[in-house]
């Protein structure tokens, strides 16, 4: 997500290398160049003249302190004024039973995709709290070809119930569906609303029907973050009319304009609850405001990657890992299980967006060649058998042959990968000795 603004925001403390103190001169060039950041990644100018102006008082009225560099301390001020202006904490929604949940938003935002993964992820957290939820979805979107059937399809693929109304009426198939509801007893109702190309009057106006006539318990606005300004028209449009609980962001996985979420906060003063981070139903994230503010500013997001991984790995598999390295007997068949378990987590260079600096300092063809190396090493352990995985000292030259031919590379690949896998090993033996 925010790739654009941290890419602009590294640049431009690095810069500030040199500097001795914070004067008046080099705070104006260095506000000029975050005024240019912002509005660059499709920030209103409203917006980012607030941001800055208050950037401004703060680092006026401060004195260096201590042993921090300007540069550290202009870093802290501005890290803390982009917290703030995200929202300070994340915002929890807190979903009482029955609920009926409203989701809004334009066509082509996300609207039917985040709901099924909206009542996964309420589903998943009443299990974890040992709770046995009944969730349903429904669709009034008849505005888009196939949007029901969209549904019908992500409910299965979620396992939560869904009820297709026979009125074709948004008003009144809404009526229909929550009937259904209650007469079922259902807990959750996640309604899928017909959403237009543009804010449309008929639209707001069917919303508002509804509203009066269900009175949800929660209301939620999608906003699709690639659409930068427009999204925040959208939302002030939204608010206005029906009003709404919270937002959800999608598609913060594209690399597009971190500028949504910020000016989305700084104009509605409402929580993000959530961000779609893909198209999978398990992309939907918490939104971090400081991590999101670390994002902007470049310093990663390693938080956010170990929750990740520890969602997609079991805590058998980690701890099997673990012991393999500690061990010391480290095998094939372990670095095989090691590369199918990150690549659960994601791609290499998806894995590396988490890590600080690390994609400023790799090229696009440098983390490509590690993806194809990667694919490379697993075809090759692949075509081992588990007695060569766990004891690579009994493949000969006749075996090399057979298992670069299973692969489709050349021996000299496979003969690289097991000089890499002993490089690692003696890594690792290292550092079991050294107690890390
Ligand atoms: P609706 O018209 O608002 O119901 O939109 P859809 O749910 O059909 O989504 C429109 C498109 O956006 C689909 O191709 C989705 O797969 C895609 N999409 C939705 N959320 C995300 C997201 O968080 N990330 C990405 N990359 N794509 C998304």
């Amino acid at each position: 997500m925010f790739d654009f603004l941290s890419q602009k925001f590294s640049s431009l403390f690095s810069g500030l290398g040199d500097v001795k103190k914070l004067t008046e001169e080099n705070i104006q060039s260095t506000l000029v160049q975050v005024q240019d950041a912002l509005l660059e990644a499709d920030v209103p100018y409203k917006v980012v003249e607030a941001f800055t102006t208050s950037l401004k008082e703060e680092i006026v009225g401060q004195k260096i302190v201590g042993s921090l560099q300007p540069a550290e301390q202009l870093l802290n001020i501005v890290q803390h004024k982009v917290i703030s202006f995200l929202g300070g904490d994340s915002s929890q929604l807190a979903v009482s039973y029955p609920s009926v949940i409203m989701v809004m938003g334009l066509q082509g935002s996300g609207k039917t995709t985040t709901i099924g993964k909206l009542a996964y992820k309420i589903k998943k957290d009443a299990e974890k709290a040992g709770k046995i939820i009944k969730v349903m979805v429904g669709s009034v979107d008849f505005y888009r070809p196939a949007a029901v059937d969209q549904l019908h399809i992500l409910s299965k693929r979620v396992n939560v119930s869904f009820y297709r109304a026979q009125n074709t009426h948004p008003f009144a198939a809404a009526k229909e569906i929550f009937a259904h509801f209650k007469q079922n007893n259902y807990d959750v109702l996640l309604l899928d609303t017909a959403g237009r190309l543009h804010i449309d009057n008929n639209m707001l106006q069917e919303l508002q029907d509804i509203d009066a006539s269900l009175q949800p318990q929660h209301k939620i606005l999608v906003l699709d973050a690639m659409t930068g300004q427009e999204s925040l028209a959208v939302a002030q449009a939204f608010d206005g009319t029906i009003g709404f609980k919270g937002a959800i962001l999608t598609k913060m996985d594209s690399d597009t304009r971190g500028g949504s979420a910020f000016a989305f906060r700084y104009v509605l003063k409402k929580p993000i609850f959530f961000i779609g981070e893909g198209e999978n139903m398990t992309d939907l994230n918490v939104f971090f405001p400081d991590r999101a503010a670390d994002k902007m500013l470049g310093m990663g997001d390693l938080k956010s990657l170990m929750e990740r991984a520890e969602e997609k790995i079991s805590r058998h598999e980690q701890e099997k890992a673990e012991k393999a390295l500690r061990s010391g007997s480290f095998s094939l068949q372990d670095f095989a299980d090691q590369v199918a378990m990150m690549s659960k987590i994601g791609s290499l260079s998806s894995l590396l967006q988490y890590m600080p600096g690390m994609k400023t300092q790799l090229s696009p063809e440098m983390i490509h060649q590690g993806e194809v190396e990667l694919a490379k090493f697993k075809a090759i352990i692949s075509s081992m058998t588990l007695k060569e995985r766990l004891d690579p000292s009994i493949l000969s030259d006749s075996r090399l042959k057979r298992i670069a031919q299973g692969a489709g590379v050349t021996q000299k690949d496979v003969s690289m990968l097991l000089k890499r896998f002993e490089e690692a090993k003696q890594y690792v033996k290292l550092l079991n000795k050294f107690g890390s």
